[in-house]
């Protein structure tokens, strides 16, 4: 996935409320992992793929979660549908990386990626791999999807 995460998390979001820190929770998860990429480029210099850093790890994500809801619900119950929101944009991220990016969801039991497609390499640079390949139709989808939820909600409103 290379453009549809955000709007993902919106998607996501709207699931769970039309507006407001819920909303927000979920699009802050759905591009939170690819905050890696920082790493990726300007400290490893793209030495290793950035689905093998932790915040690509499913695993990592669901110790958080178990960790994060009990804390939440003892001391500020309140936020916890914004935590869930937040953690279902991230799963939601990783099924979206497990398209055509290839994910670790049996880590720390294996270290295999799994991914639905392999893209191949036909073009000169990678991204021209994904957006000339089938697998890009899911990403304007989101788009879409994203684009026409966010309408829906300012002519509700406005109406
Ligand atoms: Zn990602």
């Amino acid at each position: 996935m290379i453009t549809a995460h955000f709007p993902s998390g919106y998607v996501t979001g709207r699931a769970f409320a039309h507006s407001g820190p819920v909303l927000w929770a979920a699009m802050l998860g759905g591009f939170l992992p690819d905050l890696d990429l920082i790493w990726f480029y300007f400290i490893d210099d793209r030495a290793f793929h950035h689905h093998h850093y932790w915040v690509h790890i499913p695993a990592f994500w669901a110790v958080l979660a178990l960790v994060t809801f009990p804390i939440l619900k003892a001391f500020k119950p309140t936020w916890c549908r914004a935590a869930v929101a937040f953690f279902a944009a991230i799963l939601v991220h990783m099924c979206l990386d497990s398209v055509a990016g290839g994910v670790k969801w049996l880590w720390p039991f294996s270290d295999e990626f799994f991914q639905l497609v392999t893209v191949p390499a036909a073009q000169s640079h990678w991204i021209l791999n994904f957006v000339l390949h089938p697998v890009f139709f899911l990403e304007i989808t989101i788009w879409a999807t994203a684009l026409f939820l966010w309408r829906q909600s300012r002519s509700s409103k406005t109406a």
